[in-house]
């Protein structure tokens, strides 16, 4: 097999770029690990940037999150028992945030992909990447019964944390900048209509708690707990409680109850390399960071890069110039360290430390206080969130 893009990994990062590079007339090869099914039906992130619904309508597989996202034009800071909203519209140009489930973004991409008649190599095994510092390198993999051998010009290594790309780079390229914290998100979804229309971030002594929706009939809500908490010491009326604890206000504000359909423990982790290139290999998404989820901001970090990514393979292919990219790693870095340290802010202001320091608890409550009392600090937390523009 011959293509000029092979993309590994049918995540967000690697069916978008696919899309876009379409969209310009590049051929690419999808050499995804897992079945559609699986891939369409994992549950991760929710919340989409004013930019990623943008490109979804650009990218024409957009009908179904205009149908179906719900918009949020703010969301609620909870902290000593009272609520207070940070308009995004007003303090962002008019933006929004859409939730919209990964996973269906996921089946947009996939079905739009499929019905270009392009391939995604579904269940292909034990992919490996071959001569990636040389003008043709290669990707071998195992497919319907077969060993395969896929020549291509470039390699977008799209495949998540624990794919095999950036593991694929010769030792002593990348230099890995990392950040774990000390705790967890235990997450449930619930068969209840979520009890406010936007999302609520919570400060509390007992830890930190979101709640968020999957629709108008399905919440789904967090708390903070242990990175290695034990789920089987959180039967559902525990967690029930512990959420009553955390979301309580001043004037009776009321959680909506119903029967939970998952639950699932979440690590924190903040994590950099760089280069995010080596060779004719671009790691684009996952494999190159990841954040924290506090900014939701993994997905759209993913869509950032491959923008990025398209647009140099674009130029190369149109002009023959290299140039851009040659500065893909240092164009993505520049935004990547961005949402980095947005996601790292709302983490160490909205969670409780092990060694629950009163100065710093006083510290975050006067943080807070200050977020939601200015307008110019609401108005960097807004423009943050709905997604800092292209330049
Ligand atoms: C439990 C959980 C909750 C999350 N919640 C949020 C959230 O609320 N908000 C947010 O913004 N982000 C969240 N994230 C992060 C977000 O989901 C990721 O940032 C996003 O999926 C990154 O997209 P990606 O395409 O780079 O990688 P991935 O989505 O990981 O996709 C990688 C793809 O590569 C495939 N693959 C892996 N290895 C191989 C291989 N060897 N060969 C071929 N294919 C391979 C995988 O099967 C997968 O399809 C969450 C992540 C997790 C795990």
């Amino acid at each position: 097999m011959r293509t000029q893009v092979a993309i590994i990994g049918a995540g967000p990062a690697g069916l978008f770029l696919s899309l876009l590079l379409d969209r310009l007339g590049i051929a690419s090869v999808i050499v995804e690990l897992h079945t559609r099914d699986y891939i369409e039906n994992r549950v991760r992130a929710g919340l989409l940037e004013y930019h990623t619904v943008q490109l979804m309508q650009e990218l024409g597989v957009g009908g179904r999150v205009a149908l179906e996202g719900l918009e949020h034009g703010g969301i609620e800071l909870r902290f000593n028992g009272r609520g207070r909203r940070i308009d995004f519209r007003d303090l962002a140009a008019g933006k929004c945030v859409t939730i919209y489930a990964q996973h269906e973004v996921i089946k947009d991409l996939a079905a739009a992909r499929l019905a270009t008649g392009k391939p995604i190599l579904f269940e292909a095994r034990n992919a490996q990447l071959h001569a990636i510092d040389a003008e043709r390198p290669y990707v071998t993999f195992h497919h319907n019964g077969v060993d395969e051998r896929l020549d291509c010009d470039f390699i977008a290594g799209c495949d998540g944390f624990h794919g095999i790309s950036r593991a694929s780079v010769p030792a002593g390229v990348l230099t890995v900048y990392e950040r774990d914290y000390p705790f967890g998100w235990l997450g449930i979804l619930a068969q209840a209509p979520p009890a406010s229309q936007e999302l609520i971030y919570v400060h509390h002594h007992r830890g930190f708690a979101l709640l968020s929706m999957r629709s108008p009939e399905i919440s789904r809500l967090y708390l903070q707990c242990a990175p290695d908490e034990d789920l089987s010491l959180w039967p559902d009326d525990r967690i029930w409680s512990e959420l009553h604890k955390r979301f309580a206000t001043d004037d009776g504000w009321k959680l909506t109850e119903g029967p939970i359909t998952q639950k699932a423990v979440t690590g924190m982790r903040s994590f950099v390399v760089e280069p995010m290139q080596a060779g004719r290999l671009f790691l684009a998404g996952d494999a190159a960071h990841i954040v924290p989820p506090t900014g939701a901001k993994g997905l759209n970090l993913a869509v950032a890069d491959v923008r990025v990514l398209a647009a140099a393979l674009g130029h190369f292919y149109s002009s023959g110039s290299p140039a851009l990219l040659a500065q893909y790693s240092a164009t993505c870095l520049r935004r990547v360290w961005k949402v980095q340290r947005f996601s790292w802010w709302m983490t160490q202001l909205l969670h409780r430390f092990p060694d629950n320091n009163p100065f710093d608890q006083r510290r975050q409550l006067a943080d807070l206080d200050y977020l939601t009392g200015s307008r110019a600090a609401s108005q960097s937390l807004a423009e943050n969130y709905v997604g800092l523009p292209f330049r």
